[in-house]
């Protein structure tokens, strides 16, 4: 069942979007739920705009990552939300959000708690090595040039090392964790923040295109120079030294056939041991 227990539109930041934030208290998936909504758009022909909708869920009951993995999104543990934008970039360019997300997300963090995120390609958030947060963008087309995002955000905030699954333990961390905290915080000052920093790099990208972006990126990048192994569809495909963040937001990375291109893909990171991270 999903409940709508409030809807609540604000002012967040200081250029001008009206971001409209819809709270739930269960929902299957953030994503699923923008989806949802297009859709009655485009089925109703109504003329306004999702942009700016931000939909929360205190709980989400099949979260999912890229390629349809789970999401762990326990109640009362994180910030789940998906955040709709009809961006003013060319369709070509979308996959930069994806960049600008986790760098905004990586400015909220540092400028909320201090802690020390680093970045991942393409998106993921970490701390002292471990997932924090999961960025899924999924592209909604409506026409050859005008298409609508839908971001889906979780970032793990109050999740006690337990409140992890098994299997999660060792690559997943929270807020409190590396806080080494055991109240809970308040991951309202991180949510407004996100949207905060958001709205200033989409403005970013909009009106200075990537370059801006990919510097802060590449700054908070803990891959560049590293060896990692690339998955392409889930299976080992090569390995080699991460040289650089392409202007078109492709990975280069120098193997002993020359530099190749990640296009799509998983990246892991070789370790001291001499394995490989998830
Ligand atoms: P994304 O690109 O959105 O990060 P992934 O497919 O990489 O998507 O994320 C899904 C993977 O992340 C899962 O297979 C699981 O290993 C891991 N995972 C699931 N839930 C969490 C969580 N709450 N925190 C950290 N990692 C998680």
């Amino acid at each position: 069942m999903r409940i709508v227990l409030n809807v609540d539109r604000k002012m967040i930041g200081g250029i001008g979007m009206d971001w409209q934030v819809v709270r739930y208290d269960t929902l299957d998936s953030t994503n699923l739920e923008a989806k949802r909504k297009i859709q009655q758009q485009i089925v109703a022909q109504t003329e306004s705009s999702l942009h700016g909708m931000v939909i929360v869920a205190e709980t989400q009951t099949g979260g999912k990552g890229r390629l349809g993995r789970h999401w762990e999104s326990k109640a009362g543990t994180g910030l789940w939300f998906t955040v709709i934008l009809k961006p003013n970039v060319p369709i070509e360019q979308a996959s930069f959000y994806s960049f600008a997300v986790a760098v905004s997300v990586a400015e909220a963090i540092r400028e909320v708690y201090a802690l020390p995120v680093t970045l991942k390609w393409p998106n993921d958030v970490l701390l002292s090595g471990k997932k924090l947060c999961g960025i899924l963008l999924e592209l909604i087309p409506h026409t050859q040039t005008v298409y609508e995002l839908i971001i889906g955000i979780g970032v793990n905030v109050n999740q006690q090392l337990t409140d992890f699954p098994a299997e999660l333990q060792e690559k997943a961390t929270s807020i409190v964790l590396e806080l080494k905290r055991e109240q809970k915080v308040d991951a309202h000052l991180l949510f407004t923040s996100i949207l905060a920093h958001l709205q200033k790099n989409c403005l970013l990208l909009e009106t200075q295109g990537f370059a801006a972006i990919r510097a802060k990126w590449k700054a908070w990048s803990c891959i560049i120079g590293r060896e990692v192994l690339v998955l392409e569809q889930g299976k080992v495909s090569y390995t080699g030294i991460v040289d650089d963040l392409a202007m078109d937001g492709t990975l280069l990375v120098r193997t002993s056939d020359g530099i190749r291109s990640v296009i799509a893909g998983d990246i892991s990171l070789r370790t001291v041991d001499g394995g490989y991270t998830f």
